[in-house]
């Protein structure tokens, strides 16, 4: 996966240079790698020349993504190319999907989302970025949206509702191709309030593999976020 870090931090390469997409620093390195600057504004009325000598990275916060809390935590079963299809469920405004945005800058980004309201700022964001292709849909009926898809390299999946295993599952049978690998970011919680965490952890675990997924990596997100798992599986069709 190409991502710039440097032990403290992690970013992607800005497709749109000079443009920010919730407010993260930014990082300009000249292409030799010596120089580094972090800005925390936009930079505009910049010379051309000038940039095309450098390249621009936007720190990618774990406290605002949980893919970057995981990839901090030493995720490393999920490859994400510049060429990748990816469905995401879940899409919100497009935090995590601005820098897989960055990531597959020649793939496609199906993101769905189920609430209107933040679902302009996401339409929004995909008329500056072409990779995105915003769907405004309900993941537990993906027959709904069938036929706006293609078969998929990854399924990223980070709803938080109580039915996030099933509807994860469901839309990889559509949607994920043979083989290829679907992430699963599991909020205790949301699941049930009273049980412990570890319980729900081993028993959507069990449920994942009654089906016929196979369970590759499992990656806790704290300190970022607490109380969730991030699940990479695969499924054997
Ligand atoms: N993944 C986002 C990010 O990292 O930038 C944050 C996602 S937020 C935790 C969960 C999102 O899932 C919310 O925007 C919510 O509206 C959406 N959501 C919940 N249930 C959904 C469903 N059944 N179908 C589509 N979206 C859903």
């Amino acid at each position: 996966m190409n991502i710039y870090n440097d032990s403290q931090q992690i970013a992607t390469e800005n497709l749109i240079v000079g443009k920010k997409v919730y407010g993260e620093k930014l990082i300009i390195l000249n292409k030799n790698f010596k120089d580094k600057d972090i800005r925390d504004k936009d930079f505009k009325n910049e010379n051309i020349e000038d940039l095309e000598k450098k390249i621009e990275y936007r720190v990618w916060n774990p406290k605002r993504s949980k893919l970057a809390a995981a990839l901090l935590n030493g995720l490393k079963s999920v490859e994400i190319n510049e060429n990748s299809k990816i469905l995401y469920l879940g899409a919100s405004t497009g935090t995590t999907v601005s820098h897989i945005s960055d990531i597959a800058k020649n793939g496609l980004i199906y993101a769905v989302e189920f609430s209107p309201t933040v679902m302009r700022k996401l339409v929004r964001l995909s008329k500056i970025r072409k990779n995105i292709a915003p769907i405004l849909g309900n993941a537990t009926k993906p027959k709904r949206y069938l036929n706006l898809l293609e078969e998929v390299d990854l399924v990223y999946c980070d709803v938080a509702q109580p039915n996030q295993a099933k509807l994860f599952m469901d839309n990889v049978n559509l949607f994920l191709k043979e083989n290829f690998k679907a992430i699963l970011m599991l909020k205790a919680k949301s699941i049930d309030v009273s049980l412990k965490p570890q319980k729900i952890f081993k028993e959507v675990e069990k449920e994942l593999k009654s089906k016929g997924f196979k369970v590759i990596e499992k990656v806790k997100l704290e300190p970022y976020e607490k109380d969730h798992l991030c699940f990479v599986v695969e499924k054997n069709f």
